[in-house]
């Protein structure tokens, strides 16, 4: 049975969709916040997920570009009539598939359908390459110049997000979010310090960067030294 999880803050809207669906047969998991739903979608690896995109404590476009930097779980975004605008910017941000609000159970259930039929985008995660790095995600391993390096689960979590969006600059408060889990607004400073340490196990200083580069008053990069 393919599961669902429905990130939705309005609660009656919330119970209504979980009650339609699981009518439909699908099993549904549900979040009354971005951080919540970021959190169950991490931990219980959904088949499917609707995002509101008006969440109380994150904006539902930030989410999903944070879901998609470490996740290919197909979301359909939830969107209020009057702001098209948000919906493309959903879509540009790897959303598959969108409803307008006020929706009926059968256009949900249909546009479910028809992302499920495409079937599971489970695809197997293949080792993270970036220049000398090599990230095996499913074995949590890591080579640099073919060399094994030991990280710890955070440093190891904080290099895969950065890996999966190599030349990319990445804000402390995306980091912050998804390794800790953590309401955006909190502390910087740990996500200064995994990053030092990681800088450290990669053999290079904040001052002669080789792969990982800060970019002052942004957030940090992932650059292949190579290319
Ligand atoms: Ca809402």
């Amino acid at each position: 049975v393919p599961q669902l999880l429905v990130i939705e803050d309005d609660p009656r809207l919330r119970e209504a969709m979980i009650r339609s669906l699981r009518a439909s047969g699908h099993a549904v998991a549900s979040a009354a916040t971005g951080m919540g739903g970021l959190q169950e979608a991490l931990e219980h690896r959904p088949d499917l997920v609707i995002l509101d995109l008006g969440l109380p404590d994150v904006d539902g476009a930030e989410l999903l570009r944070i879901l998609r930097a470490v996740s290919d779980v197909p979301v359909i975004v939830a969107t209020a009539r009057d702001d098209d605008a948000s919906a493309v910017r959903a879509l540009d941000s790897g959303a598959d598939d969108y409803v307008v609000k006020p929706f009926s159970a059968a256009q949900l259930e249909a546009r479910v359908r028809a992302i499920l039929r495409r079937g599971t985008g489970a695809a197997a995660e293949d080792p993270l390459t970036v220049g000398p790095l090599v990230i095996d995600q499913a074995a949590r391993e890591v080579r640099l110049d073919g060399a094994r390096i030991d990280l710890s689960p955070k440093e190891f979590d904080l290099l895969a997000y950065l890996a999966a969006r190599p030349g990319q600059v990445v804000t402390k408060r995306a980091l912050l979010a998804v390794v800790w889990q953590t309401q955006f607004g909190g502390a910087d400073k740990t996500v200064d310090v995994h990053l030092s340490w990681l800088r450290r196990k990669l053999g290079e200083s904040a001052q002669a960067p080789r792969l990982l580069h800060t970019v002052r008053g942004v957030g940090v990069k992932l650059v292949d030294p190579d290319a």
